[in-house]
């Protein structure tokens, strides 16, 4: 087991047989990891391979925050097994969710979930949060024949009391639960039937939220891998990874954070930050190979000449360039993203607002510190190289 992959370090390199034999070796010692026997069972039904995942169910029915993808998955299979889907609900176990057959049975009966849909481009903003992939999403969804889900991830999640929990999928709206930025509850796509029927059956998520937004490209915001390779653990996408110079970022972070913290406590903080910046652009310039490829873009010099920088960018994710996107970006039918952007964007009129990030205000002894970094600095020069050559990293 000497160098064994986790199934994270397989997926972004798009090796799921290692993630698969990762679990398989430690199958007795997962029962006490639920994350990881949902995530292996994900994997399987993604793969095609549900019926191998029938164990897994049986230890994952009865938690609330699975018990909803087991019951999709046991209704799939009888459904495939020739049961009628009065049958088939009458039939299969629902484990915890029994009380809620009312809202599985109006969301099956509106949508068939155990048909596969049909496969679309999808353009995946990957990168750490403040990256500016709020805006970026904006324009792309204003470029001809693109639709934008933005942060998919609230599909089936809501927030509450400050952190991500499941979705109450018995109650349509309400408290915590994410609504469409363009029409709020109403909306007509992210309907309550919808979301129950995505996590009823996420695999091909991707894939059944473009169907939803009939288009033939989305662009998903979800931006963390840890979520993407759940999601598509096939990678079935092209990835643009955003990212801002390591002290720009630290001050977009910041300047959300309470700024009481004493010197010792920020300076703690701006380590603790940097680390994560470091570990997740260093995967996403190293191992993460998504199928399609990836597109890097800085996004400093985005702001400096966003109409060049936007042109270039259509150019190298092959999207019809319209310069009015530019002009008129708004949110589509999405979720989540940064409050902040999209309020700079309604405050002017829905004309893009783009400016140069100027001096990052951070510290002194902060920026300092970065600049040592030897590690962060080349990382960064790594990433502004990949962005002027806009280069597509096949597989
Ligand atoms: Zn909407």
């Amino acid at each position: 087991m000497v160098n064994e992959l986790r199934p994270f370090d397989a997926l972004i390199a798009s090796d799921s047989a290692s993630a698969l034999r990762w679990y398989e070796r430690r199958r007795d010692d997962l029962r006490a990891a639920p994350i990881h026997l949902h995530d292996w069972a994900r994997l399987l039904c993604s793969l095609g391979r549900r019926s191998e995942a029938e164990p897994l169910f049986d230890q994952l029915a009865s938690l609330d925050e699975y018990a909803m993808f087991v019951a999709g998955q046991r209704l799939i299979a009888s459904l495939e097994a020739g049961a009628s889907l009065e049958q088939a609900l009458r039939q299969t176990p629902l484990g915890s969710h029994s009380g809620c057959l009312p809202a599985i049975s109006a969301a099956t009966t509106e949508f068939d979930i155990s048909r596969r849909p049909l496969e679309s481009r999808h353009i995946a903003i990957c990168g750490v949060s403040f990256c500016g992939s709020t805006l970026l999403d904006m324009l792309l969804e204003g470029l001809p024949g693109v639709a934008s889900i933005g942060e998919s991830v609230w599909l089936t999640l809501s927030f509450v009391d400050g952190r991500s929990v499941p979705r109450n999928h018995a109650v349509a709206h309400g408290p915590g639960v994410q609504e469409c930025n363009c029409c709020g509850p109403r909306c007509e796509f992210l309907t309550p039937n919808f979301r129950n029927a995505l996590w009823l059956n996420p695999t091909d998520w991707y894939f059944r939220i473009a169907e939803r937004l009939d288009t033939r490209i989305l662009v998903s915001a979800d931006k963390n891998l840890e979520k993407i390779v759940v999601f598509d653990p096939q990678l079935r996408f092209q990835a643009l990874v955003v990212f801002k110079s390591p002290k720009h970022a630290w001050a977009s972070v910041r300047s959300k954070m309470k700024n009481d913290l004493a010197p010792e406590a920020s300076f703690e903080e701006m380590t603790k930050y940097m680390a994560v910046w470091k570990r997740v652009y260093s995967e996403m310039v190293g191992a993460f190979k998504p199928r399609d490829g990836k597109v890097f873009l800085d996004f400093d010099r985005f702001a400096e000449a966003p109409e060049a920088n936007f042109r270039s960018l259509t150019a190298a994710l092959d999207l019809e360039y319209d310069p009015t996107a530019l002009v008129r970006p708004s949110p589509g039918h999405s979720l989540g993203g940064n409050g902040a952007a999209f309020r700079r964007v309604r405050d002017a009129d829905y004309r893009v607002d783009v400016r140069p990030l100027g001096e990052p205000a951070i510290p002194d002894d902060h920026a300092a510190w970065i600049d040592s970094q030897v590690d962060i600095t080349e990382l960064h020069a790594t990433m502004r190289r990949l962005s002027e050559e806009r280069e597509a990293l096949l597989i």
